[in-house]
């Protein structure tokens, strides 16, 4: 099972349902935390389930016939009974010691709820738009590439922008036509990512030079204060601009990154049917700060995560070159390896004089995926599917 997270291209009067869904969640899932909390002060022995399961009879039976609370039946139902459902889960992961104590959530946390099919799992088809139970169908940013059998649906926003996730138990897709059979990818600093084929993919680089200026800006506005109603504090309007304009371009370059890496494996995974890439030593090069700023900027990690998770849907085969194999330092000609090739030699040169690689250079990353692509079967593994709940933020 993996989870598919997609942007939701929404007009005003969608947003503003959206914010509604937000804000029953949340409203639902404070009230059932702050009766549980009364029962638990008048020395209510019986189980957080049990509990639960009475205030939920309060809350449809009572609360939410009362004609304040009207606004709530034009919302989805299943919107109450979800934040039932996490409030249990919160309870539940606190007395297993997984997390501290439930608290009330408030608007700063951000908007999210969830809905599900109440009769099953419901299919979702390819295509620029997406249906989801109980609150309709809405336009997606970027299309679906296939079919998805899912049942719950959570909707998130992230500065302003939303999303819908979902998680999806594998569904065997149509095979896809590869043009290509195999290719070796090899990652770098210099150049985001070289193939065997002969083409590169560039990052795009408005990271550090955003990276820094946010910095800046951070510091000149160090004094504004983030409100806070229960110690009195209040964001002037200025404060809340920055804040806001701050949430918008951190997501801004999230956004950016994450764009880039899509469409690049998205390709790939479109165009070859092997994928062979270098096994990572994600911690190793992260010990190095200079290189760890770096490459957790290109996203070498993520690149390789939804190469392999694509692979369900496009039909690849993503193999792992064990990382103690020297692609670098062979040569993809004759299997020489030269031994003390520095870092900054961006060209290969073999060190075999017979060889045609001593005459006429080659590329340094080219060479290096030509031997990831050539790679012999004893020091390739499959890759396997990391167990992750959602994509993270
Ligand atoms: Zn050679």
């Amino acid at each position: 099972m993996y989870a598919i997270k997609v942007e939701l291209k929404l007009n005003n009067k969608e947003r503003t349902l959206m914010r509604k869904h937000s804000g029953y969640a949340r409203f639902v899932y404070n009230y059932g935390l702050a009766l549980t909390q009364n029962l638990y002060a008048f020395g209510v022995k019986a189980s957080i389930a049990k509990q639960i399961n009475e205030i939920k009879k309060v809350f449809t039976g009572y609360t939410k016939k009362q004609p304040e609370n009207q606004w709530m039946n034009k919302l989805s139902s299943k919107v109450y009974q979800q934040a039932f459902m996490d409030l249990g889960q919160a309870y539940q992961r606190w007395s297993k010691g997984l997390s501290a104590r439930p608290v009330y959530k408030s608007k700063k946390d951000g908007d999210s709820f969830t809905v599900y099919d109440g009769n099953g799992k419901t299919l979702t088809f390819a295509g620029n738009k997406i249906k989801i139970p109980t609150l309709g169908t809405f336009r997606l940013k970027e299309a679906l590439p296939c079919r998805y059998v899912s049942q719950t649906f959570t909707i998130s926003r992230q500065a302003n922008k939303w999303y819908v996730s979902f998680a999806v138990e594998a569904d065997r897709i149509p095979p896809t036509y590869h043009p290509e059979e195999s290719v070796g990818i090899d990652l770098g600093v210099k150049c985001f990512a070289t193939l065997s084929d002969g083409s590169q993919v560039e990052a795009p680089k408005p990271y550090k030079k955003a990276k820094t200026k946010l910095s800046k800006a951070q510091w000149r506005n160090r004094k504004k204060q983030f409100g806070n109603r229960r110690q009195g504090v209040k964001q002037s309007n200025r404060a809340h601009m920055f804040f806001d304009s701050l949430a918008k371009k951190h997501a801004r370059i999230a956004n950016q990154r994450q764009d880039f890496l899509h469409k690049t494996t998205t390709g790939i995974s479109r165009k070859f049917y092997r994928i062979r890439i270098e096994d990572l030593n994600v911690s190793g090069m992260l010990a190095n700060r200079k290189l760890s700023a770096a490459i957790s900027d290109l996203g070498f990690y993520e690149f390789r995560r939804q190469l392999i998770y694509k692979a369900e849907f496009f039909g690849t085969k993503v193999e792992v070159v064990d990382r103690w194999y020297p692609s670098s330092k062979l040569c993809s000609i004759c299997g020489n390896k030269h031994d003390n090739l520095k870092l900054s030699e961006r060209i290969y040169q073999c060190q075999n004089k017979s060889c045609l690689a001593h005459t006429i250079t080659i590329d340094r990353d080219l060479n290096a995926a030509y031997n990831l692509l050539n790679a012999p079967m004893d020091r390739v593994r499959l890759a396997q599917p990391e167990i992750t709940l959602a994509d993270k933020k």
